[in-house]
């Protein structure tokens, strides 16, 4: 760096002259070091952005939802069909449990169908589950998945 006053060469770091004494503006440096300010907030903001957009692509639909309430109740049915089976002695009794499965899980295709809906929030999305008359939120969906409460199971019961 050359001093803007007498022309001497001093070191890129030098604050002064060391001919004149004068105060050195390096106005190179200046430049590059607010260069390097901006560009970690234009990478911030393009993961931001990137995040944003991957969360708008994959927020699930609403058969996404209305898969995973049905994948659960499916599930619990099932449990409790098991759970007869291993605990019960009595073949009428199992074989009650497993028909009481199979209408299970066309009743659950049913009330899915009916009753479950999704509130889109853009980035995400949450389980709505109309059940007689009541409405609940059990769920909700984000960056491709769908998470559901067990409490969907005790507002069955209700
Ligand atoms: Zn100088």
């Amino acid at each position: 760096m050359y001093c803007h006053k007498c022309g001497k060469e001093n070191i890129d770091s030098a604050k002064f002259c060391k001919g004149c004494g004068v105060q050195l503006v390096d106005t190179q440096f200046g430049s590059s070091s607010r260069k390097n300010k901006t560009s970690p907030q234009i990478v911030i903001l393009i993961v931001l952005s990137l995040g944003v957009l991957t969360a708008i692509l994959t927020n699930p639909s609403e058969a996404e939802h209305k898969s995973a309430v049905a994948d659960l109740l499916k599930q619990s049915a099932f449990e409790n069909v098991l759970e007869t089976a291993t605990e019960s002695e009595n073949e009428f009794e199992i074989a009650g449990s497993a028909l009481g499965y199979s209408l299970g899980v066309s009743f659950v295709d049913r009330i899915v169908e009916m009753g479950v809906t999704r509130n889109n929030y853009l980035l995400f999305s949450t389980t709505k589950f109309n059940y007689q008359g009541k409405s609940r939120t059990v769920g909700y969906g984000v960056f491709g998945n769908v998470s559901i409460s067990k409490n969907i199971k005790r507002a069955m019961q209700e």
